[in-house]
């Protein structure tokens, strides 16, 4: 068995749009980012691959190539996946904590949950997502940014 953490934070800046997990969440601003600056899946690739000892996703996606210019979270979370397969590693569960001060994000919690699942092969049950907001306190407090923290499971295929 394989444990892996990751975490993320983008800047919140105005006429972005607010992309969590492949949601669209209503709000005046959003990540900024190469990519769609979807924090939440950013630290659950990270997760995934320090779980395989292989790199980041600056590593397997750098945001200097223009290639992975405005691609989505989701993308660079099922591309992620097919790299632990390769690797003949099976991702089993995943914990996440997203911190953002507005907007409230619980409404959207099943939807999140089930981007997630749907892009690793698991169950929803599989997938914790929890939401606090900064306390007003930092960056992240005064609204400036969204972070994100991420666990993940991952387990070898063992032909049987
Ligand atoms: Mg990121």
């Amino acid at each position: 068995m394989r444990i892996g953490i990751g975490s993320d934070i983008h800047r919140l800046v105005k006429g972005r749009p607010l992309v969590i997990a492949g949601v669209k969440i209503p709000f005046v601003k959003g990540p900024l980012g190469h990519s769609d600056g979807d924090v939440l899946c950013h630290a659950i690739a990270d997760a995934i691959l320090g779980a395989m000892a292989s790199g980041d996703i600056g590593t397997h996606f750098p945001d200097t190539d223009p290639k992975w210019k405005g691609v989505s979270g989701l993308e660079l979370l099922e591309r992620t996946r097919k790299i632990a397969v390769r690797k003949k590693m099976k991702i089993v569960q995943v914990d996440t904590i997203l911190v953002c001060q507005q907007p409230p994000l619980s409404p959207f919690r099943d939807e999140i949950q089930a981007g997630i699942a749907g892009v690793l092969k698991i169950g929803v049950g599989m997938v914790g997502v929890k939401f606090k907001t900064n306390e007003g306190l930092s960056e992240v407090g005064k609204g400036q940014a969204i972070s994100s923290f991420a666990i993940v499971t991952l387990v070898k295929y063992i032909k049987t």
